[in-house]
């Protein structure tokens, strides 16, 4: 029996499935690919552009209640690696949300995505550990640990134990979103503290004017460190919208 087969009652909740786009942030800004958002979120960005993906209570700065019902859809694996398969591009980003909240069913996709020659990067937030099962599929982790100025504390954005096991698959860039150079002290120490090795850093906003302020600000600093920018192009290309 095929992999497809034993896996084909598997489910995986998803938000929505885009593509061909281009992937806006990180060390692979620019490339065409496709790709899935999944649906929850363990965590509460005051500053979240995607709480369509976890907010029904609107918490979010947006302040709107998202309706569960609406934005979350049991799919198949196999159905949603069909979607991002006929897409016809070489990479595809699953995002969220927070992916590895269901990192079982996460990891059957990238099986089936490295099986068709497709590569993967996974978007997360950096509080939960990759299986050694998902790590084994050479998935790319872009982590984002999340700053004060999320609205949360590091007793719930840092998690030295998914830090230390993300940074050791080698294949990890951690994304800090900031907003100025202050943000680059708190960065600072959660990089010496875990010992993180490829940094990279993205202005925090939602259109072009603010992130060009916040990229502005940081770019002196950050080059001082030695250490990567991001901006996000997506934005740049087509504002907040949904979708693309
Ligand atoms: Fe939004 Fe990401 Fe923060 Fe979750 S971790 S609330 S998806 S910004």
């Amino acid at each position: 029996m095929s992999r497809q087969e034993t896996t084909r009652g598997r489910k995986i909740v998803v938000n929505e499935i885009f593509g061909p786009t281009i992937q806006g942030e990180g060390p692979s800004m620019g490339r065409i690919c496709s790709f899935v958002r999944l649906g929850g979120c363990n965590l509460t960005c005051t500053w979240c552009d995607t709480p369509y993906t976890w907010d029904w209570t609107g918490q979010s700065n947006e302040g709107t209640a998202y309706d569960p019902k609406a934005e979350l859809h049991a799919m198949h694996v196999v159905d949603v690696a069909d979607r991002l398969r006929a897409m016809d591009v070489r990479l595809v980003v699953i995002s969220g949300g927070e992916p590895l909240q269901q990192q079982q069913t996460v990891t059957l996709l990238c099986h089936m995505l490295k099986e068709s020659g497709v590569s993967v990067e996974i978007e997360t937030n950096g509080t939960i550990a990759p299986s050694p099962a998902l790590t084994a599929t050479q998935a790319r982790f872009n982590v984002s640990p999340k700053l004060r100025h999320s609205g949360m504390g590091p007793e719930r954005t840092v998690v030295p134990v998914a830090l230390r096991a993300l940074n050791a698959t080698g294949g990890a860039a951690f994304k800090f979103v900031c907003r100025g150079p202050a943000d680059l002290e708190e960065v600072d120490a959660i990089v010496a503290r875990h010992g993180l090795e490829s940094v990279w850093i993205m202005p925090e906003g939602q259109d072009q004017e603010t992130l060009t302020r916040h990229m502005s600000s940081l770019a002196d600093a950050v080059v001082a460190r030695r250490w990567n920018m991001s901006t996000r192009i997506h934005v740049q290309a087509w504002g907040n919208r949904r979708g693309v």
